[in-house]
């Protein structure tokens, strides 16, 4: 009998790689997470507030669908795991629809996705009384203490200070993984390095990309909002003596440096948006509050990329056999590292989409049977960019 018990090598101590480790904590794999940094949720996880809701679409698309399911999943694990009496946070999220268009796609959203009230209706915000979608279980929290919580419930074997190099699969289906730590086998590699995934030379080809963003922390006022808003930007709920204005957007420029500039514009928004809020406000000097500047990692159709990594290096792309495909009307053939899965590409929506789309990814890995339709896994899969690029000929 085989007495190896299976181990798992978890890349990125993000929000991504901690839901990761949790994923495999319930199904018994002995897990090593690394971090090239010095501890868990330095990057894009590490901002001080974040904003958790479901992202929706006026019909039901896969994007809607799985976002919703992974906001229900979320609030699963919140619950089973008692994260609210570990991780500062305030419930509550308006999403104004003061818009004509934003109206018409969130009410409708909401019966057509058929919502329950418990996670969303209709309800003006209470201070400005504007017109809202009221999810009474989103949340404003600290993502940093969330991932740091996760990763104590899951408590794997950790090793900061250590960053993934390459790795390969060798004959006996082992995976090895060369870090600046010296090499370490594993059974399953789960990839999860954030908006660094460029370095890894197998997933480069992912048509990802870094997104800079900024946010402003804000003293917090009194009175003020005990519930987060949202309407474009967001205002978070105070949390440990601050509120988070977040955030910007800049894909083309992406100086870790902070622009002032960015600050004011996003407080002066808010002032245009919510003038009765802060009219009472005494903030001289928005430029003094402190910022942080972080980088969201961006698939091409902004969907994240959850499954298992495509080996791009064994793509049959001889003339004879592409063009028996395309005679027989057949798509190409990918060929996969069948113990190696990829989490990426979650955008500005990581916290919510996170912990569902590891579970996702982790049971397909293990072979399990479906947890989410096939068009919800196809929307995720990390090959639909390669049959896209096959189909406009970008391959050959
Ligand atoms: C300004 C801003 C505001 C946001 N606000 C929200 C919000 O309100 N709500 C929401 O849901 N989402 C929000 N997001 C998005 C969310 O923060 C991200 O989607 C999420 O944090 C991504 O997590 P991650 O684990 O993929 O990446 P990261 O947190 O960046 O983690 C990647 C980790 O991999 C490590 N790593 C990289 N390469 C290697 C290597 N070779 N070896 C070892 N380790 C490596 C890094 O050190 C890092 O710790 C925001 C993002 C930004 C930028």
């Amino acid at each position: 009998m085989n007495q190896h018990k299976k181990t798992a090598i978890v890349v990125g101590a993000g929000i991504a790689g901690a839901s990761i480790c949790l994923a495999l904590k319930k199904r018994g794999i002995q897990t090593i997470l690394i971090d090239s940094d010095s501890g868990p949720a330095e990057h894009a996880s590490g901002n001080p507030i974040g904003v958790v809701y479901p992202f929706l679409t006026k019909h039901k698309t896969a994007e809607s669908e799985f976002s919703l399911q992974a906001f229900i999943y979320f609030l699963s694990i919140w619950k089973n795991l008692k994260l609210g009496t570990l991780v500062p946070h305030k419930d509550g999220i308006y999403f104004l629809i003061d818009k004509e268009e934003s109206f018409d796609r969130y009410s409708h959203a909401l019966r057509s996705h058929q919502i329950l009230s418990h996670i969303a209706s209709e309800n003006d915000e209470p201070i400005s009384g504007i017109r809202a979608i009221f999810f009474p279980e989103g949340k404003s929290l600290s993502p940093k203490d969330l991932t740091k919580q996760i990763l104590n419930i899951t408590n794997p074997k950790t090793k900061y200070n250590c960053k993934l190099v390459s790795w390969n699969e060798l004959e006996n289906g082992e995976i090895l993984c060369q870090t600046t730590d010296g090499q370490l086998p594993c059974d399953y590699l789960f990839l999860s390095q954030g908006y660094q995934f460029e370095d890894d030379p197998k997933s480069k080809w992912l048509p990802l990309k870094k997104v800079r963003g900024q946010i402003l922390q804000i003293p917090e006022q009194n009175p003020t909002n005990t519930h987060g808003i949202l309407y474009g930007d967001y205002l978070t709920a105070p949390l440990q003596g601050y509120q988070v204005l977040g955030a910007t957007y800049d894909e083309f420029k992406l100086e870790e440096e902070t622009r002032l500039e960015e600050s004011e514009s996003m407080w002066e928004g808010l002032i245009q948006k919510l003038p009765t809020l802060v009219s009472g406000w005494n903030l001289p000097n928005v430029r003094l509050f402190p910022t942080r500047v972080s980088y969201r990692t961006q698939s091409q159709d902004r969907g994240p990329i959850v499954g298992k990594l495509p080996d791009i290096s064994k793509i049959d792309l001889s003339i004879k056999y592409q063009n028996r495909l395309k005679k027989d009307g057949k798509e190409i053939k990918i060929p996969y590292f069948e113990q190696v899965g990829i989490l990426n590409g979650l955008g500005s929506r990581g916290l919510t989409h996170s912990l569902y789309a590891a579970e996702i990814l982790v049971s397909s890995i293990f072979k399990e049977p479906d947890i989410v339709s096939e068009r919800i896994f196809k929307y995720l899969q990390p090959d639909r960019f390669l049959f896209r690029m096959w189909k406009r000929d970008q391959l050959t």
